[in-house]
């Protein structure tokens, strides 16, 4: 399934209103969201996931995760703002938040404004093939240029990640599946 011709979602907090697994892909047009029903219908969006993307990874620690993000923060966008904190987060509600949260608070600091920087991962990337935790993290650090989910902010998530529509696209799937089969997921 490609979704080349598929813009991507303009927003990560849409409502879903009801517990459809596939909220996660609501901002994908008809079309592709009825290949993805078919898929479900014929019990094969665990397989597809699986062949597609067989291997897992080993960042499973606050400092693993700190380190993969600087690690390309290091290579991408040497000259964004610095981070301060990067952790997985259990509590991050995956129903509205799925990619994550990126914050800027903001403190006074001896008697500067200072904005700290964080980004948060969603716990269950942990157990996420390699490529979707890539490419949490890729959106996150996109944020630390942009706010918005504008072009600006997709054409840094390519330049980070070139494959970065198709992976958020399937991350939604996988989303998705440990919903729809939440013993395997
Ligand atoms: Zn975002």
């Amino acid at each position: 399934m490609s979704t080349r011709s598929t813009p991507a979602p303009t927003s990560e907090t849409w409502r879903p209103g009801v517990k459809d697994p596939l909220r996660f892909l609501a901002a994908y047009p008809d079309g592709v969201l009825d290949q993805v029903r078919q898929m479900v219908a014929a019990n094969r969006l665990g397989e597809h996931l699986a062949k597609k993307y067989p291997a897992r990874h080993t960042v499973q620690t606050d400092r693993a995760l700190y380190d993969f993000t600087a690690e390309l923060k290091q290579e991408f966008l040497r000259t964004a703002p610095p981070i301060h904190k990067v952790a997985f987060d259990a509590k991050i509600d995956v129903v509205h938040r799925a990619l994550g949260l990126h914050t800027a608070i903001s403190r006074v600091q001896g008697g500067k404004l200072k904005a700290k920087k964080e980004i948060r991962v969603a716990s269950l990337f942990k157990e996420a093939p390699p490529e979707f935790l890539r490419m949490i993290v890729v959106h996150e650090l996109a944020h630390l240029k942009e706010s918005d989910h504008n072009k600006a902010f997709y054409r840094l998530c390519e330049y980070m990640e070139p494959a970065y529509h198709q992976l958020e696209f399937d991350t939604r799937l996988f989303l998705a599946w440990r919903e729809l089969e939440p013993a395997q997921g």
